[in-house]
């Protein structure tokens, strides 16, 4: 693993983001699980997501299918059938080869090194992927009669066979959007690079039903306004961030035009997101496989059609540690390791220090706690000498330190200590709450 991703992987787990699955027993490959400061930011991530989906969007409305489906489903979207043998394709010379032909270890073969056997470029080689990569289950009490079922492998389908009712309900107009957050399973046969590549992740998905011929235009507004989520929005880098498009050999069987956004991972550029004009694909399939008419009525033009698809896939794993990354910071020249999260995202805002345990002073730092807890997530901290208590939620990214001194008990103000640039102002208590608000809402990248 990359050192500088490795670096990212003991903070995690030091201060509660991140562990590895099934720790006592050994760790369980591939999976991972949060901890308390890992699920806040996460489900802060994915509550900016949902905002600007569900919110800023008039025609834009959420959806949470089941994991399990009709397994036809699966059939129609083309995820089973076809060859089960993991592949290695070339990208130099688009020849494709049994990955077992190299070797039966594929997490520690070293791919990236080794020649294409047709012609002969080291470093062309992917590493392999599945077909079928979906996790199989059974329903019902006897495995051998029972119906086999599938843990879905992306959130998408749930909507394609939702979409008409889901339209119906909501008397919805095309252009408009289903958008979806959920697990998704894949048994990735290489997995790694922390939680870039796991085989239980969540996606954030959101479907934009267009009419054809609108398609072109609708998947250049998405490519940016997915772009302008990362920097705007979450904070990152702009110049971590890039487009690449799939070129005929890269592209899905079931896409006309395919945008990743990439961000510069310590391992390299690799994908957060998809932006995919999947036609009318899905669709036509799901009318295929179930045999009902799933075309739109256009009343004000009297017509019907089978609706466009502008897809937006992310992943909410690969955004969390997008965010982490960006975030890192050893700060060399005091010693210490500081994650910059934007106030909005940290999962604790302020700490709430009493400097020492006696005179009054811890029962003044809890006022202080009655007074923030509605409105942000605090924590109490008198553990120690104030130094180590800072530099811990250095750490954990809070980026607001408040202190209670003996000059509190004598003129009702405190400390408010800044992460990033460890200044200090003295604020008086009755507009703590008020100057939090107002340094959150100043916050520069
Ligand atoms: P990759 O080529 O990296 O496997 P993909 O092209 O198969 O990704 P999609 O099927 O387009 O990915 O899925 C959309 C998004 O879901 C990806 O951009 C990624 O953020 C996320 N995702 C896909 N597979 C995984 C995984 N195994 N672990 C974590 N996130 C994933």
């Amino acid at each position: 693993m990359d050192k500088s991703i490795e670096k990212i992987v003991s903070l995690c787990k030091r201060r509660g983001f991140i562990f590895q699955s099934s720790d006592i027993y050994g760790g369980f490959s591939a999976i991972y699980d949060y901890g308390p400061l890992g699920v806040d930011l996460k489900n802060k991530i994915s509550q900016l997501w949902w905002k600007e989906m569900t919110q800023n969007h008039e025609n834009i409305v959420g959806l949470d299918s089941g994991i399990l489906m009709h397994p036809k489903i699966w059939e129609a979207s083309g995820h089973t059938g076809a060859f089960n043998d993991p592949l290695v394709d070339c990208k130099q010379c688009k020849s494709r080869f049994r990955a077992d032909e190299f070797s039966d270890d594929f997490e520690s073969f070293d791919w990236q090194n080794t020649k294409c056997p047709k012609c002969g470029t080291t470093g062309s080689l992917t590493e392999p992927r599945q077909f079928n990569l979906m996790f199989k289950t059974h329903i019902g009490p006897v495995e051998e009669s029972g119906m086999e079922a599938f843990l879905r492998p992306e959130t998408a389908q749930g909507i394609y066979v939702n979409y008409q009712l889901v339209q119906g309900a909501m008397r919805l107009k095309v252009p408009f959007g289903i958008a979806q957050i959920g697990k998704a399973f894949r048994n990735e046969i290489v997995a790694r690079n922390f939680i870039f590549r796991t085989r239980e992740f969540e996606q954030m998905e959101m479907q934009y039903f267009v009419k054809p011929g609108f398609d072109d235009d609708s998947m250049q507004q998405w490519k940016e306004k997915r772009f302008g989520f990362y920097h705007e929005i979450l904070g990152i880098d702009k110049s971590r961030l890039r487009f690449h498009e799939h070129d005929k050999n890269e592209l899905a069987h079931y896409a006309k035009e395919a945008w990743d956004i990439e961000y510069k991972f310590p391992f390299g550029w690799s994908e957060i997101e998809g932006v995919h004009n999947r036609t009318d694909f899905d669709l036509k399939r799901h009318e295929e496989f179930s045999g009902k008419n799933l075309s739109y009525f256009d009343q004000s033009n009297n017509e019907r059609f089978l609706p466009y698809i502008i897809e937006t896939s992310a992943g909410l794993n690969r955004m969390l540690l997008t965010v982490l990354v960006n975030a890192y910071w050893e700060d060399k020249e005091n010693n210490r390791i500081v994650m910059k999260f934007h106030p909005k995202l940290a999962p604790i805002k302020a700490v709430v220090c009493p400097l020492v345990k006696k005179d009054g002073l811890p029962e003044k730092a809890r006022e202080i706690m009655y007074i923030l807890k509605p409105d942000f997530k605090v924590l109490y901290d008198q553990q120690g000498s104030i130094g180590k208590r800072y530099y811990r939620q250095d750490e954990a990214g809070t980026p607001f330190g408040i202190t209670v001194d003996h000059q509190s008990m004598e003129d009702n103000t405190i400390t408010i200590r800044h992460r990033d640039t460890q200044q200090q102002e003295r604020v008086h208590i009755d507009s703590i709450h008020k100057r939090l608000m107002e340094l959150e809402d100043a916050w520069h990248h």
